[in-house]
C-alpha cells in the first residue's frame, strides 16, 4: 500500500562536492518545500508547472542556510510517480544535512534506503527487474556492465520475460477453458504444438540462466579463486593482475593463510580475485581456518585459477587441490616457467584441461591467461544490448520456471491429462511473473528494495 507520508533523503553520495541533490517525494513534497525555500523573484513552486526550476535560498525559520536550486516534477511525471522536489545546493557535507534537516523539521520523514525506487515500483513507474537494473548501474564497473545494466532497467528483460510468460498463460488459459466448459465447442489443443512452446519457451529461459554468470562478470563482477600449494606463486599473480602490492610475498610457505579480495577488470570483465592459503590438511588451527574457507571459496567462485610451480614435481596436495576444482571452469596456470619443468603436466592436463605457462615474477603469458579468462566466462563476445538477468533472485526464478516447463514435459509425455499439465505451466508462470515483480509477495518487494542505498 502506498502511504501518503512526505519523505526525504539526499541522494548524492556523502562526501564535499560541488552541489549535493536532496530529494522530496510525495503529494505534499511541493507544499512542504515552499515553506524552507524563497525564491528570487518571488514566486512559489507551487506556482510551478512540472519540470520546472526557481532559483532562491532555503531558509531555517528565518535563517538562510543555503542558495538553491529546486526543481519541481509533478505526479505523475516523476521518479516516484509522485509530486517530487530536488533541492540542490552547494555541495558540503553539513549543510546538505542541514537542508534535509529544515525539510524534515517541516514535515517529510527520512527515507528509507530504496524507499524512492520502491515508490516508483508501487506507482507502476517500473518493474522489479527495472529497479534492479537500477542498482546494477550503481555498482556497474565497467562499460559493458553499464550498458547491459541499462538495458535491464529500459526493460530488455522483462519484454522477454513478459512475452514468454504470456506463451505459457496463453497455453494454460486454453487448457482450462477445455476443462471447465467441456460442453462448449474448444477446440482441444494439440499436444505437439503445447510441447513446441514449451520447448521455445525453455530455450529461452536456458539461453538466460547459462549467460547468466558472463552478465554478473561484466557488471557486478564474478568470484574469482586463485588456489595452489603454498609458494606456487599464488600471490605474485594476484600482484601481477591487480598491478600492486597488496598480497605480502614471501618465501616462507603458507604465509598467504587468510584470503585477500581486489577486483580487478580483464578486458570488461570484472573479477573479485582472492588469494588463498594453500589447500592441505593441517593441524595449525590458524591455517586450518585458511583452508576451510578456501574449499568453500572454490565453491563460490564462477572461475578458478589454479597455479601449481613448474619446478617442482607435481605433490599430493596438488592432486588433491585438481580434485577440488575438477568440476569448475578452471585455468590450470604452470607458474615459474622461467625454471626448469619438472611438473608433471600431461596429468593435470588429463583432468583440468590445456595449461597456461607463466611468469608471474616476469609478467609473461599474462595475455594467454586473460584471454582464457575472457573466453571462458563468455564475456568475450558479450552482447550487452540482449536480455541478461541482474542477480541471484532473477536467476532462480528463471530456474523454478525451467523446472516446472520440464515437469509440464515429463507429464505429457507419459500421457498424463492436460491439466495435470495445466498445472506445472502455471507454476511456470509463477514464477516468470515473481521475476517481474507482477506477482511478487510483500516479502520479495521489500527485500529486493533493502539492498538499495538511502536517496535511490
Ligand atoms: P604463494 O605462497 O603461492 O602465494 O607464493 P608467492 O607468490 O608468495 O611466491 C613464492 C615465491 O615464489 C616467492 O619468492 C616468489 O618471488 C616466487 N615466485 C613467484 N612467481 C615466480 C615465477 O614466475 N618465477 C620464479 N622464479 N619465482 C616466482
Amino acid at each position: 500500500m502506498i502511504d501518503d507520508s512526505v519523505i526525504a533523503a539526499v541522494a548524492t553520495p556523502a562526501g564535499v562536492g560541488g552541489i549535493a541533490t536532496l530529494r522530496v517525494s510525495g503529494e505534499k513534497s511541493i507544499e512542504i518545500c515552499d515553506r524552507v525555500f524563497r525564491s528570487i523573484n518571488g514566486k512559489k513552486l507551487n506556482d510551478l508547472k512540472g519540470y520546472h526550476a526557481a532559483f532562491g535560498k532555503i531558509y531555517d525559520k528565518e535563517q538562510p542556510v543555503d542558495e538553491a536550486v529546486c526543481l519541481v516534477f509533478r505526479a505523475p511525471h516523476s521518479f516516484t510517480g509522485e509530486n517530487v522536489v530536488e533541492i540542490t545546493c552547494h555541495g558540503g557535507i553539513f549543510v546538505i544535512q542541514k537542508v534535509l534537516r529544515v525539510v524534515l523539521e517541516n514535515g517529510a520523514v527520512p527515507a528509507q534506503p530504496g524507499e524512492f525506487s520502491k515508490r516508483a515500483f508501487l506507482n507502476g513507474k517500473m518493474d522489479l527487474s527495472g529497479a534492479e537494473g537500477i542498482m546494477s548501474i550503481i555498482s556497474s564497473q565497467g562499460e559493458q556492465g553499464l550498458n547491459a545494466s541499462l538495458n535491464l532497467l529500459e526493460g530488455s528483460l522483462s519484454r522477454k520475460i513478459d512475452s514468454v510468460a504470456q506463451s505459457l498463460i496463453d497455453i494454460c488459459a486454453h487448457i482450462s477453458a477445455w476443462v471447465d466448459y467441456p460442453d462448449e465447442e474448444i477446440e482441444e489443443l494439440d499436444e505437439n504444438n503445447i510441447l513446441d512452446t514449451l520447448s521455445s519457451a525453455h530455450n529461452e529461459l536456458k539461453e538466460l540462466t547459462d549467460k547468466f554468470d558472463s552478465g554478473m562478470a561484466v557488471t557486478t563482477g564474478v568470484e574469482a579463486a586463485i588456489i595452489g600449494k603454498p609458494n606456487a606463486g599464488k600471490s605474485t599473480l594476484m600482484n601481477l593482475l591487480t598491478g600492486f602490492e597488496r598480497s605480502i610475498v614471501t618465501d616462507v610457505k603458507g604465509t598467504t593463510r587468510d584470503v585477500v579480495e581486489e577486483t580487478v577488470n580483464i578486458d570488461g570483465c570484472i573479477l573479485r580475485l582472492s588469494d588463498t592459503a594453500g589447500i592441505r590438511d593441517t593441524d595449525d588451527t590458524v591455517e586450518k581456518l585458511g583452508v576451510e574457507r578456501s574449499r568453500e571459496k572454490i565453491k563460490r567462485s564462477a572461475i578458478v585459477l589454479a597455479v601449481f610451480d613448474s619446478g617442482d614435481e607435481l605433490t599430493d596436495e596438488d592432486r588433491t587441490l585438481i580434485d577440488l576444482c575438477k568440476e569448475k571452469p578452471v585455468i590450470p596456470i604452470l607458474n615459474k616457467s622461467d625454471k626448469e619443468t619438472k611438473i608433471d603436466r600431461d596429468y593435470i592436463e588429463s583432468t583440468l584441461g590445456r595449461c597456461i605457462e607463466m611468469s608471474a615474477k616476469n609478467g609473461t603469458g599474462l595475455d594467454e591467461l586473460r584471454d582464457r579468462v575472457t573466453t571462458l566466462l563468455g564475456t568475450k563476445n558479450f552482447d550487452s544490448n540482449a536480455a541478461m538477468l541482474a542477480n541471484e533472485r532473477q536467476r532462480q526464478c528463471c530456474l523454478n520456471a525451467l523446472s516446472s516447463i520440464e515437469d509440464a514435459v515429463n507429464t505429457l509425455k507419459s500421457g498424463f491429462t492436460l491439466d495435470a499439465a495445466g498445472i506445472c505451466i502455471d507454476d511456470a508462470v509463477s514464477a516468470l511473473l515473481e521475476l517481474t515483480g507482477k506477482r511478487a509477495s510483500q516479502a520479495v518487494v521489500d527485500k529486493v528494495f533493502s539492498n538499495f542505498c538511502v536517496g535511490k
